[in-house]
């Protein structure tokens, strides 16, 4: 079986779009880019291409490489304060010279659409309710709900440890009763974690790090890893979907899984922070 993100993102952005057509005003997404990192500016472009389709308006901030970090900071605090923002994303990863940690403590939580500010972490930690879940992880929780996977009392292995994608999902699948394995780079033998997993969830953005070979029949695989190729393409991902399509029980292909679930959950998170603030 297929998990069809680009389907289902399609049904979620539709009915955000007919819901936003019900309230007074516009939710408002600042969107902000530092540098010029091809895959960056595609997923920025991708973002603010999908706010015009559901009629969130977004404030477009393409700022240069060397944008200061206190000026960054200096214009977070500008749209912390902004009534009419209901969103901040600042696209990682950033410059080297800007603190990634300082700029995203700054965002407030409650325009922390993106979900990855310590406040929001936290509360996902907690296993309380975060204002809002990172939209990488959440975009993949609605994909498994969707077609009606079950992660409770399921041995899940992630593929990544990073605060976008495996550390808050891992949470978010504990907190939901799974039993979580997390790897990494370091990790020995990553077959013995795969194996032996219900659902294995890689983002690694190494190209085919996955054959047949690390899936049991029964598995599900959710491939995240977006992969360069020489000409500067983004495609494929982490798993070889043609060697491993037909030998696992389900499969969310790259693209048309992951990357348009990503972006309806953050268009998801806007709509909600718009909604918690206006009562609308
Ligand atoms: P990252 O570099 O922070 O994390 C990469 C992870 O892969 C790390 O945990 C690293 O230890 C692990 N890794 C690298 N090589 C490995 C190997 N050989 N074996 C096992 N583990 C290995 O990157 P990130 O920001 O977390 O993103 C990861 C991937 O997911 C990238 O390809 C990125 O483009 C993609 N991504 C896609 C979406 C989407 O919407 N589809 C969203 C976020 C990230």
């Amino acid at each position: 079986m297929i998990l069809d993100g680009k389907k289902l993102s399609k049904n979620i952005l539709n009915n955000i779009s007919l819901e936003i057509k019900t309230l007074k005003n516009k939710p408002c997404l600042a969107v902000i880019l530092v540098g010029d990192d091809y895959a960056s500016s595609v997923y920025v472009n991708k973002k603010i291409k999908t706010c015009n389709e559901v009629d969130i308006k977004s404030i477009d901030y393409k700022l240069d490489k060397n944008y200061k970090e206190e000026d960054l900071l200096k214009l977070i605090d500008e749209l912390n304060s902004n009534d009419e923002v209901n969103g901040i994303l600042v696209q990682l990863p950033l410059p080297v010279h800007i603190d990634t940690k300082k700029i995203i403590k700054k965002i407030s939580a409650k325009k922390d659409v993106d979900g990855f500010s310590p406040t929001n972490l936290g509360l996902l930690l907690s296993n309380d309710t975060p204002y809002f879940y990172p939209a990488t992880p959440l975009g993949i929780m609605m994909l498994l709900e969707h077609y009606n996977i079950e992660v409770k009392a399921k041995n899940i292995c992630i593929i990544n440890d990073s605060i976008i994608v495996g550390r808050p999902l891992a949470a978010m699948l504990l907190n939901k009763g799974a039993s979580v394995s997390i790897c990494h780079k370091l990790t020995k033998n990553l077959k013995d974690y795969t194996l032996n997993a219900d659902i294995i969830i890689s983002a690694t953005g190494v190209l085919h790090l996955l054959d047949d070979s690390f899936f049991n029949e029964n598995a599900i695989a959710i491939d995240v890893g977006i992969c360069k190729k020489e000409n500067n393409k983004l495609i494929s991902g982490d798993i070889n979907y043609e060697k491993v399509a037909n030998k696992i029980k389900a499969i969310s292909p790259v693209p048309g899984g992951v990357g348009p679930m990503t972006i309806a959950a953050l268009m998801f998170n806007t709509l909600k922070s718009y909604k918690e603030k206006n009562n609308d």
